[in-house]
C-alpha cells in the first residue's frame, strides 16, 4: 500500500486518482503527525511525502520514520520544490529507498518511480523469504547431523553393552563347565540368551528404522485373534519379569485385521517400556476393548510418567525425555517404530500420562480393512 502525505487536498485527490487507476492501493494523511500515526499502525511499501507542510515538515517526518522498525523497508519519494538540494533530502532518510520529484508533479515520471520501487520491494521480499528458508534448511540439517552423530554413539554403546556381557558370561560358563556345575551352567546359559535377545531386539529396531526411511517396511495383514495374541505375550513377558504382575482387563472376542507380528511388536514395546520406566512398582495393566469399530489396546503403568510437553514428542525419532535419559538406557526409536506401524494400520497412537503418576500408552486400529486395503 502507498501512503500519500500532503496538506493540500487537491494534490492528494489527483495523486490518488492516478495511482488507483494503475491498480495501487492508496492511503492518505493530511499532515506529518497523521502520517506518523498511520505508519505505526500499518505497513506501507512506499510513502509519497510532501516536503513543505505546516507543522512537521517532510524531512522531520522522514527522520522520525527512520527510527520505526515497522517502516525499515518502506521507500520514500519526496515531493519538493525545484530549488531543494537533494543532499539535504538524503540526510532526512537513511533506510528503505529514496527518491524525489519536483513540483508540479509529472504523473508519468511519478508512476515510473512508483512501479520501480514496487518491483524492488517485491524482489527484496522474495530474497528475504528465500534467505529465511535457506537458513531454516541449514539449521534443520545441522540438527539432523547432530542427532545422527549422537545416535551412532549411543547405538554403539547400546550394542556393546550386551556383547560385553555375553563375552563375560561365556568365560564364566567355560569355568563352570570345567567344574561340572550343571546348575550354574544353566543359569549362565540363560543369562547369555537374555543378553542375545536384547541384541536381537536392538538390531531388529535398527533394521526397522532403515526400512522406514527407505519406505520398505512391509506388512502382512490378515485376520487374527487379538485375545490369543495378548495371552501369549503376557505369558512370555510374565516369565521374564517375575517382579511384575501383568494384568489383562477386557477381551475382544472377534478377529481383527492387521499384521499380527507388527501389532505384537507394538504391544511388547509398550510393556517393555512400562516395566523399564516404573522402578519400585509391581503392576502393569493391559486394557483391551472395542469402541466404534476400533480395537483399543492400552498399557498402563504406575511409574515415572512424563510432563505434558513430552507427550507428543516421544513418538518422534530419537526423542528421549532428557531429565531421565541418563537413568534409563535406550535409543529413542521404539515408540517411533510403533507410531509408524500404527499409522500403517490407519490407526492412532498416543499416551495419557502424569509426571510421577505413571502412563498409559495406547493405540486404536480399525477392526476391519479400510477401502484401500485388499484382503
Ligand atoms: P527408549 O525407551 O529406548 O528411550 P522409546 O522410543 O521406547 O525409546 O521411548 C522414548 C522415550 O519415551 C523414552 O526415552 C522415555 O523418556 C519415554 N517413555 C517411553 N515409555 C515410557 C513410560 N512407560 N513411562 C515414562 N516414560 C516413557
Amino acid at each position: 500500500m502507498i501512503l500519500i502525505v500532503d496538506d493540500s487536498p487537491q494534490n492528494i485527490i489527483s495523486l490518488r486518482k492516478v495511482l488507483e487507476k494503475n491498480g495501487f492501493q492508496v492511503d492518505t494523511a493530511a499532515s506529518g503527525e497523521e502520517a506518523l500515526k498511520k505508519v505505526l499502525k500499518k505497513s506501507y511499501v512506499l510513502i509519497i511525502l510532501d516536503v513543505q507542510m505546516p507543522g512537521m515538515d517532510g524531512f522531520e517526518v522522514a527522520e522520525t520514520i527512520t527510527g520505526y522498525s515497522k517502516a525499515k523497508d518502506t521507500a520514500i519519494i519526496f515531493l519538493s520544490a525545484a530549488s531543494t538540494d537533494i543532499k539535504f533530502i538524503r540526510q532526512g532518510y537513511s533506510s528503505g529507498g529514496l527518491d524525489y520529484i519536483t513540483k508540479p508533479v509529472d504523473m508519468h515520471i511519478l508512476l515510473l518511480k512508483v512501479k520501480t520501487f514496487y518491483r524492488i520491494y517485491e524482489q527484496s521480499r522474495e530474497l528475504n523469504e528465500m534467505q529465511k528458508a535457506l537458513l531454516e534448511e541449514i539449521e534443520y540439517r545441522k540438527e539432523a547431523e547432530k542427532k545422527k552423530d549422537e545416535f551412532i554413539s549411543i547405538a554403539s554403546h547400546e550394542l556393546k553393552t550386551p556383547l560385553t556381557s555375553v563375552k563375560g558370561y561365556l568365560q564364566l560358563l567355560e569355568r563352570s563347565i570345567d567344574k561340572g556345575d550343571i546348575a550354574v551352567v544353566k543359569n549362565r546359559l540363560f543369562k547369555v540368551q537374555d543378553q542375545l535377545e536384547k541384541l536381537n531386539v536392538l538390531v531388529a529396531d535398527l533394521l526397522d528404522i532403515s526400512k522406514i526411511e527407505s519406505g520398505k517396511l512391509k506388512f502382512n495383514k490378515k485376520y487374527f485373534s487379538v485375545d490369543d495374541l495378548l495371552h501369549n505375550i503376557i505369558d512370555v513377558m510374565q516369565q521374564s519379569n517375575n517382579d511384575f504382575k501383568i494384568n489383562l482387563i477386557g477381551a475382544v472376542g472377534e478377529q481383527v485385521f492387521g499384521d499380527e507380528m507388527r501389532i505384537e511388536q507394538v504391544i511388547v514395546n509398550f510393556i517393555t517400556n512400562a516395566i523399564k520406566y516404573s522402578p519400585g512398582t509391581d503392576e502393569i495393566l493391559i486394557k483391551v476393548e472395542i469402541c466404534d469399530n476400533n480395537l483399543y489396546i492400552g498399557v498402563k503403568d504406575f511409574g515415572i510418567g512424563m510432563a505434558k510437553e513430552h507427550q507428543d514428542k516421544v513418538f518422534n525419532k530419537f526423542y528421549r525425555v532428557e531429565e531421565t535419559s541418563l537413568r534409563f538406557q535406550g535409543l529413542g526409536i521404539g515408540l517411533y517404530i510403533c507410531a509408524e506401524i500404527i499409522e500403517r494400520h490407519n490407526g492412532t497412537i498416543g499416551v495419557k500420562s502424569k509426571l510421577g503418576d505413571g502412563s498409559e500408552f495406547y493405540f486404536k486400529i480399525p477392526l476391519h480393512p479400510t477401502q484401500d486395503e485388499n484382503l
